[in-house]
């Protein structure tokens, strides 16, 4: 029936807050082409200079509830007291215009989305380690020091789900981090194209395939130590 249409690839990522998310994203967005921003639905309050429309749509309890209701999400999720929802109409629109999909979701809508759209593309990314990201949400100005906890305290259990996602990018040096991010989303186009490479194209395959799960583990695992957090994934590796 729609065989005619682009089928968009879908790009989720997820992050504890102040890992350098949105600023990664921004990057992407900007340097990357035909790749769209799904802007989600809240119930939070903006912040800063944040504006509707934009960064999200915020609207009331009851207005989220009634598009719960009427099936308007694809996945939604509640967040630190909020709620969030991914609107079905950008995958129609990403449909329509020949995108593809970028969501900044959490963890909760990752599993939801990776559920529904198997061939979603999930990103993870890390902080460096626990004093960092404490350094970052600092560096940010926008949270009171309880804040800063309570977010720490949500990124230790966050980053705990790190090995449901098809790639982990550690963010330690934000060029760096921006060009890996560019190299995903531009090595899974090159290998659903399913044509042979040209040279150029496998160094780009190559660079993002430095950050699939597999090969990460031994990076990852002094992350999780810095936040306490045990790696249980049962790859039985000596520690
Ligand atoms: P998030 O969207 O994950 O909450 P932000 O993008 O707001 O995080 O980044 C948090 C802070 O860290 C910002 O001040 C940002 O400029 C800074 N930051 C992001 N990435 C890096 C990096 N690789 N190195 C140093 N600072 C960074
Ligand atoms: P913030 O309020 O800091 O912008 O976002 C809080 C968390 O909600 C982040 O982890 C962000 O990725 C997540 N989030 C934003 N939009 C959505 C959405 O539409 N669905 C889900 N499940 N999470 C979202």
């Amino acid at each position: 029936m729609s065989s005619s249409l682009h089928k968009p690839l879908v790009y989720i990522i997820s992050a504890p807050s102040g890992s350098g998310k949105s600023t990664l994203v921004n990057e992407l967005l900007k340097s990357v082409s035909d790749l769209e921003f799904s802007i989600s639905y809240t119930t939070r309050s903006p912040r800063g200079s944040e504006t509707n429309g934009r960064q999200y749509y915020f609207v009331s309890r009851p207005e989220f509830e009634k598009m719960t209701r009427n099936g308007d999400f694809l996945e939604h999720a509640e967040f630190d007291g909020n709620l969030y929802g991914t609107a079905r109409r950008f995958l129609h629109e990403a449909e329509q215009s020949g995108r593809d999909l970028l969501l900044d979701i959490d963890v909760q809508g990752a599993e939801q989305i990776q559920q529904k759209l198997t061939n979603a593309t999930s990103i993870f990314i890390l902080p460096p380690n626990r004093k960092i990201l404490v350094e970052r949400l600092r560096k940010r100005g926008e949270d009171r020091d309880e804040v800063i906890q309570r977010r720490v305290a949500a990124a230790t259990r966050e980053i705990e789900n790190y090995d449901r996602y098809n790639y982990i990018l550690i963010n330690d040096h934000l060029e760096e981090s921006i060009e890996i991010l560019q190299a995903i989303v531009r090595s899974e186009r090159l290998l659903r194209a399913g044509r042979p490479l040209a040279r150029d194209e496998s160094k780009i395959v190559k660079l993002a395939d430095c950050c699939r799960l597999a090969n990460v583990r031994e990076r990852v695992k002094p992350i999780l130590d810095s936040f306490g957090t045990t790696d249980d994934s049962g790859d039985g590796s000596p520690s």
